[in-house]
């Protein structure tokens, strides 16, 4: 199947979805963009997804490919470290990278995505369909089956990539993709920290955590001054404070620096939903029919928990991937789709594996001296042995090196290390027993 020739159907217009439309379209591939909500910039962002994203290197990078990452560093606030709020001690700051100038960039996610649409929409070729939910597809036809706005509706195309997130209907209604749901015992709630007399309440230059051993809150801040707070906690923490007394006591007791600063606490917790966090782990990505074929990408394919802020900078480098493997092959979509999982499995699975890994961080190590000293020695290497000795959240965070590859170079680094400290030791025992012998 040629790429100028066959139809092809995006399943999901969030921030994958747009993207990719984006890229096939200025290929010359005429899209057709569906989408379940009716359009976001004009009936509003829907409640109970997360308001605002950490994106960093990978996304920008990616969003450079189409022209947006200065519109979107724009409209971004930098966030330089964490600022960590211990219970009982004053809170400090952790600077991500070493020299302390690299951040990741705090966005509204409605407006990154709206960005997003316009981006697509702008694109000779991409239409986009609001309100119209996936229910089914049949791989082998190429048949989608949808819920529209005046009842069920059914299109054909050659090439189906679905991008219709976490709790993908493509997924669950391709038998061909198996796949394993591992959902935390902790979910999510927000929260929001209004501006103070006109200011931020707390630093805007930081992603602020209160780890709290087996559960945290997290905030990041907003152009127009707030913070958005985000609980993570066992979901039958939730449950406990049912009452606005229970409520307020709790956030007294255990965030005492953040509790007056949200003017109806109560009744926020009380209104706002508790979210799920669920690893995907799928195989395989792609389906291959007679007329057809069907792929997913971004959270359709790999959702991971947030905690290294990754989700979305990972599902832009699918995007990116799709485009760059179509050019390989000379736009050869069996081919292109085939590289294409083939190339990101790895990396999305250690990502998945270093987002869990990064909870425990957030969450109880940033609280330790001995963390705090390793982080401050990591820096130091960094600074002396530049491009030799990187840390893993700088490989994660601030550069595009295949997620795949960062755990193996972690543990040559750590080699090389351990062999330098045991060959200085070394040296050093034998220039003590030089001495001895001298005297
Ligand atoms: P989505 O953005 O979920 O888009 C899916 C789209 O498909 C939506 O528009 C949806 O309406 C549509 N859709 C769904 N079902 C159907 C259907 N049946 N038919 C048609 N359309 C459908 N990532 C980061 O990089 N940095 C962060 O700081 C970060 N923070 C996060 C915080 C929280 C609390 C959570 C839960 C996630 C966070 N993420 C973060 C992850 C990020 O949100 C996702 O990885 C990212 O949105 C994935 O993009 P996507 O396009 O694959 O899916």
């Amino acid at each position: 199947m040629r790429a100028d020739d066959t139809p092809v159907a995006i399943v999901g217009a969030g921030l994958a979805g747009c993207l990719l439309a984006t890229l096939l379209g200025r290929r010359g591939i005429p899209v057709t963009v569906y989408e379940r909500r009716p359009d976001p910039r004009v009936a509003g962002a829907e409640r109970g997804r997360s308001i605002n994203l950490a994106i960093s290197a990978r996304g920008l990078a990616a969003l450079e490919e189409v022209g947006l990452k200065d519109k979107a560093l724009g409209r971004a606030l930098p966030m330089h470290g964490r600022m960590v709020h211990p219970l009982g001690a004053p809170q400090n700051f952790q600077p991500y990278s070493a020299d302390g100038e690299r951040a990741i960039n705090s966005i509204s996610r409605a407006e990154l995505n709206a960005a997003l649409l316009d981006a697509a929409e702008a694109v000779p070729g991409v239409s986009l369909r609001f309100s119209h939910r996936l229910t089914g597809v049949d791989a082998v036809a190429g048949r989608l089956h949808m819920e529209g706005p005046e009842g069920p509706v059914t299109e054909d195309a050659g090439i189906v990539l679905a991008g219709d997130g976490a709790y993908s209907a493509a997924r669950r209604t391709v038998e061909a993709f198996t796949a394993e749901q591992d959902f935390l015992e902790h979910g999510y709630k927000e929260l929001t920290v209004p501006p103070r007399d006109g200011e931020f309440a707390l630093d805007p230059d930081a992603l602020h955590i209160w780890p709290r051993g087996t559960s945290m809150m997290i905030a990041l801040p907003n152009l127009d001054r707030s913070f958005t707070c985000t609980l993570f906690w066992p979901k039958d923490d939730f449950d406990a404070l049912d009452t606005p007394e229970r409520v307020q006591a709790h956030f007294a007791e255990h965030y005492p620096d953040v509790a007056d600063l949200i003017p109806d606490l109560a009744g926020d917790f009380a209104l706002n939903p508790v979210g799920s966090l669920v690893t995907v782990r799928c195989w395989p990505w792609v389906r291959y029919g007679e007329g057809a074929i069907v792929a997913l990408l971004g959270d359709a394919a790999h959702a991971i928990v947030p905690f290294f802020g990754q989700g979305a900078n990972c599902a832009f480098e699918d995007c990116v991937e799709i485009d760059r493997c179509l050019g390989e092959t000379g736009g050869d979509w069996a081919r292109a789709l085939s590289l294409y999982q083939e190339n990101r499995k790895a990396n999305t699975d250690a990502i998945a594996e270093m987002a869990l890994d990064n909870f425990i961080e957030m969450r109880d190590r940033v609280n330790s001296r001995v963390y705090r000293l390793t982080r401050s020695a990591q820096h130091a290497l960094e600074r002396r042995l530049a491009g030799r000795y990187v840390s893993r959240y700088e490989l994660v965070s601030f550069s595009t090196v295949p997620y795949a590859h960062i755990p193996a170079r972690l543990r040559r680094q750590n080699q090389v290390l351990a062999g330098a400290v045991l060959a200085a030791g070394a040296l050093l025992g034998l220039g003590v027993r030089a001495l001895r012998r001298r005297r």
